[in-house]
């Protein structure tokens, strides 16, 4: 499952919103410990609250992280939407880099494919690194 573009799509432009209930960072956790790796749809406003974005009026959640984005997640007064970060054309795949933290990253193997793909879903400052350290990042998930 991935988000598509059914057309061009202009540097910058809003494509579409990141929508769900606005928990604590608390709640957050404590749903992250009831869903596991599979919580993947939370995302942080800011130091206390997040968007819950697992539920089916969300569109957004269908974005697949990519080592080489296309879209970025960005917040803008108070909402957050996916946003164009280069010239996309028609039916190409919509995707962001979800972030991750290295914890987080040891839970999830990345299969986007790209040329730099880190084998991780993790936040593009620690590919490098992590690159270097896991060669073989296969190996962790088999
Ligand atoms: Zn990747």
């Amino acid at each position: 499952m991935g988000l598509f573009a059914a057309r061009a799509i202009e540097k910058g432009m809003r494509i579409v919103r990141y929508t769900g209930e606005r928990v604590s960072k608390e709640e957050s956790l404590r749903r992250k410990k009831e869903r596991g790796a599979k919580h993947i749809y939370s995302v942080a406003l800011d130091e206390d609250w997040e968007i819950d974005g697992d539920n089916p009026q969300n569109d957004a959640r269908f974005a697949n992280h990519s080592c080489a984005a296309n879209c970025e997640l960005i917040l803008e007064e108070g909402e957050l939407w996916l946003k164009a970060a280069r010239d996309i054309s028609a039916n190409e795949e919509l995707c962001f880099d979800y972030g991750f933290s290295l914890a987080e990253a040891l839970e999830h193997p990345c299969r986007c494919g790209a040329k730099n793909c880190a084998g991780f879903i993790v936040a593009e400052p620690s590919r490098k690194w992590l690159r270097r350290k896991v060669p073989n990042p296969r190996k962790v998930f088999d």
